[in-house]
């Protein structure tokens, strides 16, 4: 789901490639990662109060009524309700089961039959719980029928929308016509039917929609028939009778209904066979083909049979009985903008037809096309896993920008990626908690929207990173890595998947990595929270073959509750010379001070990191070039020092205004020194009592001079 769109766009580097050798990349086991072992206990305060259920539902058969609220009003407050009546198929997981519960928020429930016996004494379900009583216990063998007849009658109207609201809305309505619609992700069917509403339970569905004639109801799978019925003598209505095929979870499941204009086309499935998919397109007559500034369904729609074709091949095969996308009236709930992958039928507002969302660049239409793939197809086993599906479309957002055009353009892919980065990003500094909280364990529409940054943005670089590694480091080519994905998305086929089966199936087949490297990468972004920022020294100097010994540290200062002291990476060091990037070199990262030493064959400005490879900030930099061009010291000594605490610079007659001892990090750690003119000289005496072992450089007037050993013990 989508609902709120920003797109930036951002001037890209040009990257000149010049890869040295491969360094080693193994991460060895260490102990820096402390802090993120016990973070997947710690999120636990985040997990949906809703425990799985002791049933499992296998079909849905609805019955609405929207007859009379269709047409309907503010200003009739009477005909703010509709009647609905649902037959629920499901067998007990466990033996013995009394009693069977389901969630029904503020439906008024006025029958239950229990495989066709009347319930004397309907239940309450006061608090959304409907805990029907049954006379005798039921074992795993068999299958119950429930059929529960209801009125939807709710001024809160959440999980459907319709202008007949109370409630004003923060957005102006888009159209005038009578447009009713449901939205249930993620805690929201329970509004608008009595289900079991968990998405680990996925069931059949079935829809009698009964709208007044001359409007069409629309919904998941296929149209099996229509009737037409008497009303009154003034009126008629109609029935429409869907079917879903395909298995889901109540809150992918909707019924939507207006005037619609109906577009059928058959659009190839993909680019190898000559096979094809049904799409149906409902909207308002008058969005066609609208001018530049209006609403435009057919320029908007038009990308959908590459975009089935670009994931088709990349992930399988669609898997579903066809593909609809519907307009939809959302205003009424409070949302100016939304798009909602319902199985086989994905809702939208109306301004997602507006041009203004320039076609083919804007992506709502394939982040919910997406879905079909990662949400749908496979679903999260619980909201707390929701990062996995939003994660997946908002990265496949990204390879549809790469590849929707005529020829593949990859810096339209690294331009939606740092979209996605800026997003995360910006909320951060918005709101500092972004960079505190995990993206798993977002349970509901309060910590899947309100942290949306995390669980789209910061989400889809779980993805990103992943090919971007396998490619640079694996030479696993971007087919390989889509292969993986299509094996990922086959053993959860029609299914659902926890964060655990996640991080277990790249950790047991992925080619290359080793095990350890690959859960510790996968658990860092998971459970744990943040991402590295990194300081960057760097320094130059001329050697005796006239190369040049750069030196890089590179230090992670991240430091936050949740957020590890280390994290695993895999960078591209950046060398600039005059603005431009000189040389490429990968790097692995896994210390909190990781130095890397090189020679090169020219000179630098300075150093950096590539932020479209990996999830970083870079939050200060530091770079010396250390120059030849100091000619009047005649001696530093002792050098190396072993054991002192003060060495000795002589000087010819150039007075000595500053001396710096820098270290390898590029900071100035002198102690204090003294200058004595001798007779034909100059003699500093520098002290250095708490100098560490290692190299350092003494600097003296600005200028670098020399390379001082210190051998202390210490
Ligand atoms: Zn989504």
């Amino acid at each position: 789901m989508k609902k709120i769109i920003t797109i930036t766009l951002f001037v890209l580097l040009t990257v000149s490639k010049a890869y040295s050798s491969n360094f080693f990349i193994e991460i060895p086991k260490q102990k820096t990662f402390a802090n993120f072992d016990n973070n997947k206990n710690n999120y636990d305060r985040f997990l949906a109060n809703e425990e799985p259920r002791n049933i499992d539902v296998l079909s849905y058969d609805l019955e609405i009524d929207w007859v009379e609220i269709l047409p309907s009003t503010k200003d009739e407050p009477e005909k703010r309700k509709w009647n609905g009546k649902i037959k629920i198929t499901l067998t007990p997981l466990e033996n013995n089961l009394t009693y069977i519960e389901l969630d029904a928020v503020k439906l008024k429930i006025n029958a239950i039959k229990i495989n066709d016996f009347p319930l004397a004494e309907i239940p309450t379900n006061e608090n959304g719980i409907l805990k029907i009583p049954l006379e005798e216990p039921i074992n795993t063998s068999d299958t119950v029928s429930l059929i529960i007849e209801y009125l939807y009658d709710n001024p809160e109207n959440r999980g459907f929308s319709h202008r007949n609201t109370p409630y004003a809305s923060n957005f102006p309505p888009e159209t005038e016509r009578p447009s009713a619609g449901t939205l249930s992700q993620t805690n929201d069917s329970r509004y608008w039917f009595p289900c079991n509403d968990r998405p680990s339970d996925k069931a059949i569905f079935t829809v009698k929609a009964t709208v007044p004639y001359g409007m069409t109801a629309v919904s998941n799978g296929i149209l099996d028939s229509t009737v037409i019925n008497y009303v009154d003598d003034e009126r008629y209505s109609e029935s429409f009778f869907w079917r879903s095929i395909e298995p889901m979870p109540p809150y992918l499941f909707t019924v939507a209904a207006s005037e619609y204009t109906l577009h059928k086309e058959k659009i190839k499935l993909n680019s190898t066979s000559n096979d094809s998919v049904e799409v149906y397109y409902y909207f308002w007559e008058e969005d066609w083909e609208g001018d530049n500034d209006s609403f435009n369904v057919k320029r908007a729609l038009q990308p959908t049979e590459k975009t089935m074709i670009i994931f088709s091949d990349l992930f399988g095969d669609y898997a579903f009985s066809n593909y609809k996308i519907a307009v939809v009236e959302y205003s009424h709930l409070g949302f100016g903008s939304v798009g909602m992958e319902h199985q086989t039928l994905s809702t939208v507002s109306r301004r997602w037809f507006r041009t203004f969302f320039p076609v083919p660049e804007f992506p709502g239409f394939a982040h919910e096309l997406a879905h079909h793939w990662f949400g749908n197809l496979v679903t999260c086993h619980t909201w707390k896993d929701v990062w996995i599906q939003e994660g997946a479309a908002s990265w496949m957002q990204s390879i549809y920008a790469e590849r929707i055009g005529d020829t593949l353009d990859k810096n339209k892919y690294y331009e939606q990626q740092l979209a996605h980065r800026a997003s995360y990003l910006n909320h951060i500094s918005q709101n500092p908690i972004v960079f505190e909280t995990p993206i798993y364990g977002l349970d509901d529409e309060t910590g899947i929207f309100s942290f949306s940054s995390l669980a789209y943005g910061k989400a889809s670089w779980i993805f990103h990173q992943l090919k971007e590694w396998s490619r640079e480091w694996f030479s696993v080519d971007d087919e390989g890595f889509f292969s993986l994905v299509r094996e990922l998305l086959d053993r959860h086929r029609f299914g659902t998947i926890t964060s655990e089966q996640f991080v277990d199936f790249w950790v047991d087949y992925y080619p290359s990595w080793s095990k350890y490297t690959m859960r510790r990468f996968l658990e860092q972004w998971i459970y744990s929270a943040g991402h590295p920022q990194y300081e960057i020294f760097s320094n130059s100097k001329m050697n005796d073959d006239e190369k040049y010994d750069v030196t890089v540290t590179l230090e992670q200062v991240q430091n936050a509750p949740n957020v590890p002291d280390v994290f695993v990476m895999f960078l591209e060091m950046l060398f600039y010379k005059n603005d431009s990037i000189v040389h490429t070199i990968r790097v692995p990262n896994s210390l909190k001070s990781h130095t890397y030493n090189f020679v090169l064959d020219f000179d630098i400005d300075s150093v950096s990191l590539d932020i479209r490879k990996a999830l970083f900030e870079i939050v200060g930099n530091n770079h010396t070039s250390i120059k030849e061009d100091f000619y009047t010291v005649r001696k530093i000594y002792p050098n190396p020092l072993i054991n002192a605490t003060e060495f000795f610079i002589e000087l010819e007659n150039e007075p000595l205004k500053s001396i710096e001892i820098i270290d390898v990090l590029g900071r100035n750690i002198n102690e204090g020194f003294e200058i004595i003119k001798q007779t034909n000289n100059f003699l500093a005496t520098v002290r250095i009592n708490s100098l560490k072992n290692g190299f350092y450089f003494v600097k003296l007037n600005n200028k670098y001079y020399e390379k001082l050993m210190i051998i202390n013990g210490k």
